[in-house]
């Protein structure tokens, strides 16, 4: 690709200008692998390619997921270890979420037993500042010091935790535990949404703890490289298999996982009262067709629009648009069905999202965008009514 000058200069990677375009950087992953604040390094051949499509098809699904990223595109080319994204002004902060206790939280809070489950999620920051070996810093600290204000704080723990939950759901279907993930974040400095907060630097293999089957004994991430006393190449080889084996899984973390929503309205006259629905799972960006059927008049077609669905789609979720068909459609196939008039159209695509979340990543991650969303407008509102608006603070 057509690179600039060179912008920043990381322990990983290197940025450069995207020519013509002063708002885009390309990220360049390089194949160096460092411990101890980069007291310890060395060189795995290959390990670039490898970080560029683990980061690219991680920034994608929370782009589908429809997460503020600076990811644009690239990444994923086997020849391209290059990756766009929205240029950003870095906040000096490693936000860390933890759903698994391990690493510097058990040796600071030594009560804490290693591997215990961490709910509510724990969620700490800490200053880069790689002289002083990264410390932990408080919030109120991080406000003081004019770092970010306490709704960019809110807005960042929430993202964190949301993107913490989705990649541990992605991993969970590899029988493997992400046991904490360590993001950063930038303002984005022009263009659309300028100002406002996305997630940025990297997520990859050096970012996080995996440990498939829940077992320590088997993690793939880059704590092996950081347990080495010393690396000899047997070692580094081991290293760059586990990451390797890693970017092969997260390649198959969903970039789309399409699911259809079919409609049946009881009668021409019930078509109209779908149409608010149909509106409301546009929300998740679910697909939907209708067929208009009539439960008493032609019990055998509804039987036959509902096996032609069936067998069409395989991931498919009814909504009835009254009790009768509902009861009548549900007695005659194993997928689920929604009786429209038990539901408000808002709280009824929440409910089929969710239906479809257990299995399917992205979904999940929109149902806990929204939920979120829903629960910073009520602050929202709530904070309004005594005092001048806030900013904005959607998540995406
Ligand atoms: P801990 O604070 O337990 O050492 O790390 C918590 C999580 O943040 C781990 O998943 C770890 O991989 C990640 N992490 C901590 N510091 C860094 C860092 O300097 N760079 C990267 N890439 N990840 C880090």
């Amino acid at each position: 690709m057509n690179k600039g000058l060179e912008v920043a200069r990381g322990k990983t990677k290197v940025l450069y200008e995207k020519p013509g375009q002063p708002d885009v950087l390309v990220v360049v992953a390089t194949d160096n692998i460092t411990a101890g604040d980069g007291a310890r390094r060395d060189e795995i051949p290959g390990k670039g390619r490898i970080a560029a499509k683990t980061a690219a098809r991680v920034f994608r699904l929370l782009n589908l997921c429809g997460l503020p990223t600076h990811y644009l595109s690239g990444g994923e080319d086997d020849d391209d270890n290059e990756m766009l994204v929205r240029r950003c002004a870095m906040i000096p902060l490693e936000v860390v979420v933890r759903g698994v206790a391990a690493g510097s939280l058990v040796r600071r809070k030594p009560g804490i037993t290693r591997g215990a489950i961490i709910a509510p999620r724990l969620v700490e920051y800490f200053l880069k500042d790689d002289a002083n070996h990264d410390p932990l810093i408080e919030t109120e600290e991080i406000v003081h010091r004019g770092i970010a204000t306490p709704q960019e704080l809110g807005m960042m723990s929430e993202v964190a935790r949301i993107t913490y939950e989705i990649l541990a759901h992605a991993w969970r279907r590899h029988e493997t535990l992400l046991v904490d993930l360590k993001l950063e974040f930038g303002r984005v400095i022009a263009g659309d949404g300028r100002g406002s907060l996305v997630i940025a630097d990297v997520i990859d293999n050096d970012s996080w703890r995996v440990w498939p089957q829940g077992r320590e004994d088997l993690m793939l991430d880059k704590q092996v490289y950081r347990n080495l006393a010393e690396a000899t190449p047997a070692d580094l080889e081991k290293v760059r298999e586990n990451y390797e084996r890693v970017a092969e899984i997260v390649g198959t973390f969903p970039t789309m996982r399409p699911a259809m929503v079919g409609f049946l309205a009881d009668g021409p006259q019930a078509v109209a009262l779908l149409d608010p629905i149909v509106r409301a799972i546009n929300a998740f960006g679910l697909q939907s067709l209708r067929r208009v059927v009539s439960s008493h008049l032609m019990p055998g077609y509804v039987l036959q629009a509902v096996q032609q669905l069936d067998a069409t789609f395989a991931r498919l979720v009814y909504v009835a648009s009254g009790p009768q068909l509902a009861a009548m459609t549900s007695a005659t196939t194993p997928t689920p069905v929604f009786d429209a008039t038990e539901y408000e159209p808002d709280e009824l695509a929440l409910a089929i999202a969710k239906s479809l979340a257990l299995e399917d990543t992205v979904m999940f991650g929109r149902v806990m965008l929204v939920q979120a969303n829903a629960r910073s407008a009520i602050v929202q509102a709530d904070s309004q009514l005594n005092s001048p608006p806030p900013q904005p603070t959607t998540l995406g």
